[in-house]
């Protein structure tokens, strides 16, 4: 039996995906690459924003539509997002959709896909398996919802409380990425920076940190965090990223927006100011440090001068990356009642305008490390108009959220970590040359 896997989404959607994916090639079945090889497909959704829903629909959609012209009749499996937060008349709404799969039930998903199929049940306790690795980077889930419920964000609603995976568990999973060639644990959660604070109150992302350095060390792994918040910067984990070896000074904290108003608005805390001292003090501790951040236009009641305030501060602060979201009224959320909805077309200029100071400061901070010889890792293989070149990425780049080195010449494989020249740069993307295979 094949399953195809259709993820959308973010990273942590992905690693979900790999421990379905993981559980069910434990229980028998195998991967379809496309729908007409599949007996089931599993479509893992995303609802963070409601266009995202809509594409989740529309792909669950299109495939029952596919069935119904006769390329391969598949039932679907709806996993993730949109049924945690439309667990109610889902059914009804969308009887193409054979069985939802909560973020909670997601370990159960053998059973799910064998009774649809018509299959026994499982027998026995589900097997302990990590996942299906793909690649030199590894994403590592360190918790699970949030606690923070900022006013825009449906992610409390769907993911539920923060929950932390325990230091063995990590540690364990961990191990076994390590061993298996990953060259990257990328490390993720809904608020990294207070990961462990709920299984002890002296347990912290930076002793965490420490533990997995240990780990990463023999390797010569990259350990890197992200989704930091701006309140979990606190000097122990300043220092931790600082002086762990494998640790990169890659500092992913969105801000969402600098005024103190639209922040208090946006159930969170904080000031241009606060943010100013805050990446002031990064900067001096972690000298050469890459700073990421996400900013968000158009919050409800966002006056002219706060925007104007948000495009002046993200000008100062020069990010190295910076993502933009328009506000999205999100159903549920106490940010999508609010008074002072601003006009689509004002949302969209201001989006425009904050999207353009991002690019222009975010490609010439890639330029600034042309002449840079630095370590790469390389992810794979493309096909270019002249023949093949390998793409990789540096320690200032996460891999599916910034650019990648393109090496048009020399000789690596997947998962080696190459010394590369940086010799020219476009947009975020980078050129190099080989100096050295290090492994
Ligand atoms: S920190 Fe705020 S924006 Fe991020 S997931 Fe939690 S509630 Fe949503």
């Amino acid at each position: 039996m094949r399953i195809l896997y259709i993820t959308l989404g973010c990273a942590k959607n992905e690693v979900d995906t790999d421990r379905m994916r993981a559980l069910l090639s434990a229980g028998g079945f195998k991967e379809a690459h496309q729908v007409d090889e599949a007996d089931i497909a599993l479509v893992n959704t995303c609802s963070f924003l409601e266009s995202a829903t809509t594409e989740s629909i529309e792909t669950t959609l299109m495939l029952a539509n596919e069935a119904s012209r006769g390329v391969r009749s598949v039932p679907i499996v709806m996993c993730g997002c949109v049924p945690s937060r439309y667990a109610e008349g889902l059914a009804e709404e969308l009887p193409e959709v054979a069985a939802f799969v909560r973020h909670d039930e997601e370990d159960g998903i053998v059973g799910v896909v064998r009774r649809v199929l018509g299959l026994e049940a499982p027998s026995g306790a589900p097997p302990t398996v990590l996942r299906t690795i793909e690649g030199p980077s590894a994403y590592l889930k360190i918790s699970e919802g949030c606690d923070r419920f900022c006013s825009f964000c449906a992610i409390p609603y769907i993911r539920g409380r923060y929950r932390s995976r325990t230091l063995d568990e990590l540690l364990e999973e961990a191990r076994a990425l390590l061993a298996g060639g990953v060259r990257e644990l990328v490390l993720i959660g809904q608020d990294t920076g207070i990961w462990g604070t709920d299984i002890a109150s002296d347990l912290t992302l930076a002793d965490l940190l420490r533990a997995m350095d240990g780990l990463a060390q023999p390797y010569h792994a990259w350990i890197r965090v992200l989704y930091l918040q701006p309140e979990g910067m606190t000097d122990e984990l300043i220092a931790a990223i600082r002086d762990l070896t494998c640790v990169l000074p890659y500092i992913d904290i969105p801000i969402q927006h600098c005024s103190a108003r639209v922040l208090k608005a946006m159930n969170r805390s904080g000031s241009a100011s606060a943010l100013r001292e805050l990446f002031e003090r990064l900067r001096a501790e972690i000298p050469g440090m890459v700073l990421r951040t996400t900013a968000m236009a158009g919050f409800p009641g966002e006056t002219d001068e706060e925007a104007d305030e948000l495009a002046s501060f993200l000008r100062d602060e020069g990010f190295d990356y910076c993502s933009v979201f328009s506000f999205s009224a999100e159903e549920g959320t106490r940010a999508a009642q609010l008074d002072g909805q601003i006009p689509d077309d004002v949302k969209l200029e201001r989006t425009q305008r904050l999207i353009d100071i991002a690019e222009r400061q975010g490609f010439s901070a890639t330029a600034s490390h042309i002449g840079e010889v630095c370590d790469v890792i390389i992810d794979g293989v493309e096909q270019t108009g002249s023949g093949f070149e390998l793409i990789g990425h540096t320690w200032f780049q996460a891999p599916d959220s910034d650019g990648v080195v393109h090496i048009e010449e020399g000789d690596a494989s997947v998962g080696d970590i190459v010394s590369v020249e940086l010799v020219d740069s476009f947009c975020y993307e980078m050129i190099g040359r080989i100096v050295e295979v290090r492994e």
